[in-house]
């Protein structure tokens, strides 16, 4: 079976600059882009703080842009998901639905989803009033009664951006001070349309026709509940990381990011780099995702020129003297 100088785990910005750099340096990646490529941007609008777009760029457009100018150097997109992983010997081992792939090198840039309240009945009423995109979902909703649960940058961006479209937008969050940077706070606390609950969770969901009418609100400090009417729920409470396919193979702080050695995007598993918002839960934007794509992927490629002389032994090609990997018959 062929063995891949190395395999990309997702497609997001981290994902697709990893690929960009270890095509142009002639290692002909195969990434696997998982069913919903492209991660987080593409359920974002408008990116205005991706550099070198001064008028902004829809989060599709520039993915779709990424993704061509991976492809233009020779990566090879699988839009399907990986579903196990064997990095205790190598060639590492990765379980597509397609089948079994062989790899020198891994890198795992699967980024992270949006963290759920885990209330009974949220996963069916998602779509249906509950929402962890406001970008995707909030023209759903003119003229209604939004509620917002969360105190940071997201949840304060999502509330604003709501105000365009809701007849009153309430942020409900379980403290009395927000997380959110300054600048935020003050915009949303100056918007005409805005509420506030504090001190509060939302403890249930009431639904009506299979949608949405409204919730239980429980104060954390009185322990009093109430019910607040309302047509939408935007869940913004921050991500986990999309790691549990790495559980056990490689090492994971006690929130599931992957620990890298510093300064490096090395794993604890020679071989095996990671990078993007698996990785980063400081920084978590577009741009300082790709930088680390672009730092895994330089990791990356002098690793396996430092290890030349055990894929010579092993009878793998050079990856730096060969473009491509020896494929035997039947390979992939
Ligand atoms: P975050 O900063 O981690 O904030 C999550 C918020 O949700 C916190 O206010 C937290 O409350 C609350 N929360 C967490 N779990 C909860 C639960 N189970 N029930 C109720 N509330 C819960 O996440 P984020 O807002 O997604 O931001 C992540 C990072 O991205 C931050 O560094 C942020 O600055 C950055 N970001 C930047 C921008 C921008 O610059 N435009 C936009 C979005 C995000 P507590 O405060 O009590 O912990």
């Amino acid at each position: 079976m062929e063995v891949r100088n190395v395999i990309i785990i997702g497609s997001g910005p981290a994902g697709l600059t990893a690929a960009l750099y270890t095509s142009r340096a002639n290692l002909n990646p195969l990434c696997f882009e998982g069913h919903r490529a492209g991660g987080q941007l593409m359920t974002t609008t408008e990116v205005e703080n991706y550099p070198g777009f001064p008028a902004g760029i829809m989060g599709p457009a520039l993915m779709e842009d990424m993704r061509k100018q991976a492809e233009r150097f020779g990566t090879e997109l699988r839009r399907e998901d990986v579903e196990k992983v064997d990095f205790s010997r190598r060639p590492f081992r990765v379980q597509a639905h397609s089948g079994e792939y062989l790899a020198r090198s891994i890198i795992i840039s699967t980024g992270a989803s949006p963290r759920h309240l885990g209330l009974p009945h949220e996963m069916e009423l998602t779509g249906r009033g509950v929402s962890t995109c406001a970008t995707c979902d909030g023209a759903f909703f003119r003229g209604e009664d939004i509620l917002v649960v969360g105190g940071g940058d997201s949840a304060l961006e999502e509330a604003n951006f709501l105000t365009r479209f809701g007849r009153s937008v309430t942020l409900i969050h379980r403290r009395d001070e927000l997380r959110a940077s300054k600048i935020m706070q003050d915009r949303t606390l100056k918007n005409p349309k805005m509420q506030f609950v504090w001190d509060s969770v939302v403890s249930g969901l009431e639904a009506s026709d299979g949608k949405l009418a409204g919730v239980k609100v429980k104060n954390v400090k009185t322990g009093a509940e109430s019910p607040l009417a309302a047509g939408a729920l935007f869940v913004a409470i921050g991500h986990v990381p999309n790691t549990q396919l790495f559980q056990g193979q490689i090492d994971l702080d006690s929130n599931g990011y992957i620990l890298v050695r510093p300064g490096s995007t090395a794993t604890n598993v020679e071989g095996v780099f990671a990078s993007g918002d698996c990785v980063d839960h400081v920084y978590r934007q577009a741009v300082t995702a790709a930088g680390l794509g672009c730092a895994s992927a330089i990791d990356c490629e002098r690793w396996l020129a430092a290890h030349e002389d055990e894929h010579a032994a092993a009878g793998n090609a050079h990856p730096a003297a060969r473009a491509k990997a020896v494929a035997t018959p039947g390979a992939r």
